[in-house]
């Protein structure tokens, strides 16, 4: 199978209505493992975004009337396409993203995204009878809103995306997608096979780098005939977005920020839980939104989960992606290396670091974890979204929640221990949208998934999350 390494400065087209559609100027992807051009994306402008929504606005009408069986039908086809191009896709996000082909890389995240597709095919919100006697049957109908703009962040191009697509898909809606000026071209070649076997207009994709003068999502998100927005990625684009949607009332479902707490009971087996902490953090080098970002330890076993924590990472290689060895990759956006690089020797000036600490590399940043800080210390308090862990010693039980929930963020959280009921009695208390015992991230599509305070607003996922793809009409008669 042919792979997008063959032409380097091959342009990538927008989709719109069907077909592919090249842009007046395109920017260039780069490799974060090497900085070579992966490819160039096409920089959409006004013109494009309107063509792209009102292809969207037109096949609406079709395609919402569509029975159900067969909108999901073509979900099921477009799963069977994704698992054929499966390798292509793969290795296009490791070249644009980074994250390497083995371990929880891209190939793993293919993986999940025809797992997320398939799953979202099996809902059916239906209709519901709230009542039915001598007054009357009053029933619960589900309406698609019509074209949903999909803007993606770039730490899961093709999962993100099947996330926000495959619940518009098969609840009737239409989609304009635009994916990160950072990895942009596994999304246009998402789109590219999924319009293989959709009518045209179903799905379309723009692209675009952010500039002061032009943000591509910024035209989507203020769009008029945009009934709905659906955006990950940070909290502050996210309240840009509600301020762009607010004029025509879009319905919205934010996935922002997180900076999620774990809590290490004092009973707890550290090498026993040394794999889960590890991962739960350093999955996809950090740059996950319900990552382990800060860990508060009880002071009986902080210097053994050290030790254990600090075991487990030395033997876990990072490298180039295509590297079939490596198992961490570099940062994906010099913002982000700079942003990790400048919050860890911030770190390292107050705390001991046990485990790297400085940049390799070019984008590289080697797994770091640093004891010996505190809520205040900014590695601390911001989503560093980078492979360093800070850990936290407590004492008290009462402190560690109180310092685990004094955070904007309400994303995910942990609590571990080798008592389940006594960690179930301390997770209760996180102020946070997903809460896990003994394990930290684990994201599943029958499971609602969104997060509290300043982490978003709605849920994606299960019904609650394909029930946001609609509005809610009761009919009584
Ligand atoms: P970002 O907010 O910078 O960009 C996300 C997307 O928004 C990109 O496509 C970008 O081009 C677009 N965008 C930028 N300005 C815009 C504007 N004014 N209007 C509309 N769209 C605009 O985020 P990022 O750096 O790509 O991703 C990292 C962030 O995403 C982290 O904060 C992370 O926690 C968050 N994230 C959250 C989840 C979740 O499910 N909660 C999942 C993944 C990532």
């Amino acid at each position: 199978m042919s792979t997008e390494t063959e032409n380097p400065t091959k342009p990538y087209l927008m989709t719109v209505n069907g077909q592919g559609r090249s842009a007046d100027t395109y920017f260039k992807v780069l490799n974060p493992s090497t900085q070579a051009i992966v490819g160039l994306a096409p920089q959409s402008n006004q013109k494009d975004v309107d063509a792209a929504v009102a292809a969207a606005k037109n096949a609406f009408p079709t395609w919402s009337s569509t029975p159900h069986e067969e909108r999901v039908a073509l979900c099921q086809q477009i799963v069977t396409l994704i698992k054929n191009n499966s390798e292509a896709l793969a290795t296009l996000i490791t070249q644009e993203q980074g994250k390497p082909l083995n371990g929880l890389g891209s190939r793993w995240e293919i993986g999940g995204a025809c797992a997320w597709a398939e799953y979202t095919t099996s809902l059916n919100l239906g209709v519901k009878v709230l009542q039915d006697n001598e007054e009357g049957r009053l029933e619960l109908h589900r309406k698609p809103l019509g074209v949903v703009a999909s803007i993606t962040p770039w730490n899961f191009p093709v999962l993100i995306a099947i996330w926000h697509i495959m619940p518009a898909l098969v609840t009737g809606n239409t989609v304009v997608i635009k994916p990160s000026p950072y990895t942009p071209l596994s999304t246009l070649k998402l789109v590219e096979l999924m319009n293989q076997v959709l009518p045209p207009g179903v799905v379309n994709a723009v692209a675009g780098e952010d500039t002061n003068e032009n943000s591509v999502g910024q035209l989507l998100s203020s769009h008029p005939d945009v009934r709905k927005v659906v955006f990950t990625g940070s909290t502050a684009t996210g309240k840009s977005i509600m301020r762009s949607a607010a004029d025509s009332m879009k319905r919205l479902t934010l996935e922002l920020g997180g900076n999620d707490a774990g809590i290490v009971l004092p009973d707890a087996d550290p090498n026993t839980i040394a794999e889960g902490l590890f991962w739960g953090a350093f999955i996809n080098n950090g740059q996950t939104c319900a990552a382990l970002k800060r860990l508060y330890v009880h002071d009986s076993i902080h210097d053994e989960v050290c030790d254990a924590l600090v075991e487990f990472a030395k033997q876990v290689p990072y490298g180039d992606g295509m590297d079939e060895g490596s198992i961490l990759g570099p940062l994906c956006t010099p913002f982000q290396f700079e942003k990790v690089s400048r919050l860890v020797s911030e770190a390292a000036i107050k705390g001991t670091v046990h485990l790297g600490g400085t940049a390799a590399n070019g984008q590289f940043f080697p797994p770091t974890i640093i004891s010996g800080l505190k809520n205040g210390d900014s590695l601390v308090d911001e989503e560093q979204f980078g492979p360093a862990l800070p850990i936290i010693r407590y004492t008290d039980i009462e402190d560690a929640i109180q310092a685990a929930n004094d955070s904007s963020s309400g994303l995910g959280g942990s609590v571990w221990s080798s008592d389940t009921q006594a960690a179930a009695s301390v997770a209760k208390r996180l102020e946070c949208g997903s809460v896990w015992i003994n394990r930290h991230g684990m994201i599943q599509p029958n499971a609602p998934f969104g997060g509290v305070k300043s982490s978003g607003l709605g849920v994606e996922f299960g019904e609650e999350g394909l029930a946001e793809y609609t509005d809610i009409q009761v009919v009584f008669n």
